[in-house]
């Protein structure tokens, strides 16, 4: 028997977000049925909604960010029970035997991973993401929520806290490593806390200083503006690794300018504009820039596992589903300190 959920989604490239009402599939063998309790808003479900990628079909109902509780459990599953504290990231499913998903990297699948919305699932239909009372998933794509960690605030490190944690620890952020990271939203602040909590001295590159004391108070030991040239000139040569969050165009040749001799800028943040680079910016110094897209299931649970262990969280600002469209143009307009979550229980009043 399939599930009636209440969500709440984008019907047109641009009309506001609406109550929808929509259908889980039945409960399968390996399947869990999640009754999702928060679920965190990540500007990539404004680039999606909203084409800025690509035309998508409509209804889509957003939503990578996913934190509940186990309402139930297919005959075959022996991670999880009813009650268990669980989340959802950014895919739910993957072939399963590339070279990808045998290494772990299921977001690196070759075929092609399951997206948790607006992707064609294995039973041909639309994926629907976290902006709903209700999910079901793939034993395999669940991640175990440590009791350290409350809900609420969890639900952010199933993108931010992964697609951040994933090159810090690929690039070794550590004792003696000079980590910037440009933009200070939802992924930037949780690099912040990440890249301190790893042990690597800190610089948060924000256009403006209006944010430097809750950068320094979340791990960042230095904090510039990228509005003020004297930043990149100050600042040459300086970095190991470069970590860029931001949602729009930067001029990336400008920060290629602030890395140390191999060091390298990872694009995280993905505009839907090209960032073109000199050639003799990477030449001259032997740089690097490349690029990074969220993390696998193995390497999420052990970043959840690392948060438990040091007690990071994500600052976030709970709201209800009335307020998920203000929630978007404050993203928009980078008035977001630093994660908004929605708090699902308020879903079926929408
Ligand atoms: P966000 O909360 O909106 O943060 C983006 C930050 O970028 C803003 O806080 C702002 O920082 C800076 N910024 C915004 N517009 C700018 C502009 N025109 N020029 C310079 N800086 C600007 O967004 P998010 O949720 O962290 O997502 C960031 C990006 O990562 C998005 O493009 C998203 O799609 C992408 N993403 C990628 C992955 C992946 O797997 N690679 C996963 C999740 C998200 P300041 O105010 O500090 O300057
Ligand atoms: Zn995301």
């Amino acid at each position: 028997m399939t599930t009636t959920a209440s969500a709440y989604g984008a019907t047109s490239v641009s009309d506001p977000l609406e109550p929808l009402t929509i259908e889980r599939r039945e409960l399968g063998a390996t399947d869990v049925h999640i009754d999702i309790k928060f679920c965190g808003i990540c500007h990539s479900d404004i680039h999606f909604a909203r084409g800025e990628w690509g035309e998508i079909e409509y209804p889509l109902v957003p939503g990578h960010e996913i934190a509940g509780i186990v309402k139930a459990v297919g005959p075959d599953v022996s991670k999880f029970q009813v009650g268990d504290r669980v989340g959802v990231g950014c895919m739910v499913d993957s072939c399963g035997e590339c070279s990808a998903c045998e290494k772990g990297e299921e977001q690196y699948c070759i075929p092609g991973s399951t997206q948790t919305y607006g992707m064609k699932d294995e039973d041909g239909t639309v994926t629907q993401g976290g902006y709903s009372s209700d999910v079901v998933v793939k034993e395999g794509f669940v991640l175990s929520i440590p009791d350290e960690i409350e809900l609420d605030a969890a639900a952010p490190l199933l993108c931010a806290g992964i697609t951040t944690y994933s090159p810090l620890h690929h690039w070794k952020a550590g004792p003696g490593k000079k980590v910037g990271v440009v933009g200070m939203g939802g992924l930037g602040h949780m690099a912040v806390k990440i890249a301190h909590a790893m042990g690597a001295e800190v610089t948060v590159l924000s256009r403006t200083l209006s944010k430097e004391e809750d950068g320094k108070k979340l791990g960042a030991d230095h904090y510039y503006a990228t509005e003020d040239e004297a930043t990149f000139e100050q600042l040459g040569g300086t970095f190991d690794l470069i970590i860029n969050t931001v949602s729009a165009k930067i001029e990336i040749d400008k920060f290629l300018g602030l890395l140390a001799i191999d060091g390298t800028v990872v694009n995280v943040g993905a505009p839907p504009e090209q960032l073109p680079v000199n050639a003799f910016n990477l030449i001259g110094g032997r740089k690097s820039f490349a690029g990074s897209m969220i993390g696998g299931i193995a390497e999420t649970q052990q970043m959840l596992d690392f948060c438990a262990e040091k007690g990071i969280a994500p600052e976030i600002e709970k709201i209800g589903a009335d307020g998920i469209n203000d929630a978007w143009e404050r993203v928009l307009s980078s008035d977001v300190r630093y994660r908004f979550v929605i708090d699902n229980s308020t879903l079926a009043e929408a």
